[in-house]
């Protein structure tokens, strides 16, 4: 789960890291008032679930209460990466010396938490990463001990000369360590990491993505999803109890199992296509889940062709049928559809299939290159 600037801030200043205090605003009004109450010039920041805010007009300096609410007003009307902006981040303006990136993720390959550090600061890291890789340290925490006091003076000593600067920053990384495990974050990042003219340093941004998994049995970090902020496909399929991530191919997958669903968006892209969504519906036997990943699937105009790819086991194949043939019947569906299914109850499957003028095949590898194709050629049926 994805937090929003102003929520990270408050998890990180929680955990006693250095940063400017400010406020939300709805409206430029409010922004307005808000930088008012914090006098002197302020950044007035777009709060949505996406990096790069700063380069699509995003984050902007201005120096007087009635510049922060014209700066608001636009800002508000923006979209940023396809999400629509509603509120604002109201912050001081800080004089900025230099910029780094310190960041912390769980690594799967490494099976714990990284930490990511690089004097290259501000700037997108993916870029830093891909291009000068050299420039970011990396270090892997044992996440019995946490960060050790040494090795986040070794880090910091990577960033900065000035000592006191040195430690000021290895204790913002111990912070961070401890906000990262105590809150079940993914992801918890500051970027940039700034010094002042004056020699502080400050967390002027934060962005800390949250393990779904914790949310069960943190209600405290679970109230604090904006759904208005998410992309309504994904707000949809986990309420229908489905694991689904939107992605900008044509090929919509249904899929029973996670890493069924991960074979076949390799497989289709295998075969020159690209994978619409990742969704696995699960291993239930519920053909309302058919129906509901149906109609997300439809309601995504990219898709021009759906994959069913289902290896019946605790899921009956005779369900998901059962389901395709009730949504056809609510729904129009204008893309072609191709549908794999082997496993428990197949033959009645088939028959239910056939019985409404629909085929099933059972090999894999022909239904993904059919659904490439179609998805190709654009053919509605
Ligand atoms: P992002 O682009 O979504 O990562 O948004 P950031 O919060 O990182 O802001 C982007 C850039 O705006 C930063 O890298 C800074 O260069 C600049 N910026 C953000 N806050 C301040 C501030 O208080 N003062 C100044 N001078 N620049 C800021
Ligand atoms: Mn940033």
């Amino acid at each position: 789960m994805n937090l929003h600037e102003y929520q990270a801030r408050a998890l990180l200043r929680a955990a006693g890291i250095p940063m400017l205090e400010g406020d939300v605003a709805g409206s430029p009004e409010e922004a307005e008032a808000v930088a008012r109450s914090l006098g002197g010039p302020v950044v007035v920041k777009a709060q949505v679930h996406a990096g790069g805010r700063g380069k699509a007009g995003g984050v902007k300096l201005a120096a007087t209460p009635a510049e922060a609410r014209q700066h608001a007003s636009r800002i508000l009307a923006l979209t940023i990466k396809g999400l629509p902006v509603r509120k604002v981040l109201v912050v001081p303006a800080a004089e900025i010396a230099s910029e780094s990136y310190v960041g912390l993720i769980l690594d799967r390959e490494a099976q714990r938490p990284v930490f990511m550090v690089s004097a290259a600061g501000g700037v997108d890291i993916e870029e830093v990463a891909a291009r000068t890789p050299e420039k970011i340290s990396r270090l892997a925490v044992d996440p019995r001990y946490g960060l050790f006091p040494h090795q986040a003076l070794g880090l910091a000593l990577t960033l900065y000369r000035d000592f006191s600067q040195v430690k000021a920053t290895a204790k913002i990384m111990q912070q961070l360590g401890r906000a990262f495990v105590e809150n079940g974050a993914s992801l918890a990042e500051i970027n940039p990491l700034a010094t002042t003219p004056d020699g502080r340093v400050l967390a002027l941004d934060a962005k800390i993505v949250i393990d779904d998994n914790e949310l069960d049995r943190r209600p405290d970090l679970a109230a604090l999803r904006d759904e208005s902020a998410e992309a309504p496909s994904e707000v949809a399929a986990r309420r229908a109890g489905l694991t689904y991530i939107q992605l900008d191919g044509n090929v919509g997958c249904v899929v029973n199992g996670a890493g069924l669903a991960m074979a076949t968006m390799d497989l289709v892209k295998y075969y020159g296509g690209a994978p619409a969504n990742f969704l696995d519906i699960g291993g239930s036997s519920n053909p309302e889940k058919v129906v509901n990943a149906l109609r997300i699937l439809t309601s995504d105009p990219q898709v021009k062709a759906i994959l069913f790819n289902i290896f019946g086991g605790i899921t009956r194949t005779d369900d998901v049928a059962k389901g395709i043939v009730t949504t056809l019947g609510q729904l129009e569906v204008r893309v072609p559809i191709v549908i794999r299914l082997t496993g428990t109850n197949e033959q009645e499957a088939i028959r239910i299939l056939r019985n409404a003028g629909m085929t099933a095949l059972s090999d894999m590898d022909q239904a993904v290159q059919q659904a490439v194709a179609l998805a190709r050629s654009g053919v509605p049926v």
